[in-house]
């Protein structure tokens, strides 16, 4: 069997960078993040697949592809402030702080901000911070953000994010009904605070639980 490190380098190539995300620092994150460290038991071994996987808590870690889609559409980069909701495994939130100045990754089961946390101690990524709470609502003592990306859907953007989101700032986030294939949005806050909407195309997330998101 390959080792972890060759597996790595083929799934960003054929997984990401043959799909047209060829972004020298998207890659070099991906490069940098050993995904098998953020699955449990056997589950490791399949840490380059092409897919999602299950975590704890009845979860999943996204599929690489998709978290890849998501820091290109949300635009982030060097120095952006950017605010996770759904930090599940912390594998996002650890991509992309490689290439943001700071993330703050919200997750609502305490079991997963346990192990997620640890896995930032461990691995050294201290411009990361997994914290717990309802992330429908944002995180307002973290505000005002460049990107705020949902990894979990919801029948609508929260008001909350879109006002700690920045002049200029983006919200990625998967909308549509729970259980069912969904549409990735971009939404872009411009300087006179209007909005402008678009489809980044059909995906499929686990749902959004909180007071602007769906019921548990
Ligand atoms: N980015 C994650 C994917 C986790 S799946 C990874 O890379 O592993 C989405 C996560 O969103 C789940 O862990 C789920 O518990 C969480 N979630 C759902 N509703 C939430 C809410 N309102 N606030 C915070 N987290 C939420």
């Amino acid at each position: 069997m390959s080792d972890f490190a060759t597996l790595r380098e083929r799934m960003v190539e054929r997984q990401i960078a043959a799909r047209g995300l060829d972004d020298p620092a998207l890659l070099a994150a991906f490069r940098a993040v050993p995904r098998e460290d953020f699955l449990s038991g056997d589950y490791a071994d399949y840490a380059y697949q092409d897919s999602p996987l299950p975590i704890e808590s009845g979860q999943t870690i996204s599929q690489p592809y998709i978290v890849a889609l998501t820091i290109y559409a949300a635009g982030i980069a060097a120095g952006c402030r950017v605010l996770e909701v759904g930090a599940g495994s912390g594998y996002a939130a650890a991509v992309i702080g490689q290439i943001a100045g700071d993330v703050i990754a919200v997750e609502r089961h305490r079991e997963l901000v346990d192990l997620a946390q640890l896995r930032m101690r461990r691995l050294g990524y201290g411009n990361v911070r997994i914290v717990e709470g309802d992330g429908t609502l944002g995180w307002p003592e973290g505000a005002p953000f460049d990107a705020i990306v949902a990894a979990a859907s919801g029948s609508h953007v929260p008001q909350s994010w879109i006002a700690q989101l920045k002049p200029g700032g983006r919200i990625v986030m998967p909308i549509g009904e729970a259980h069912a294939v969904q549409t990735l949005l971009k939404v872009t806050k411009h300087g006179d605070g209007s909005l402008s909407h678009e489809d980044l195309g059909g995906v499929r997330f686990v749902p959004l639980i909180g007071a602007e998101g769906f019921a548990g």
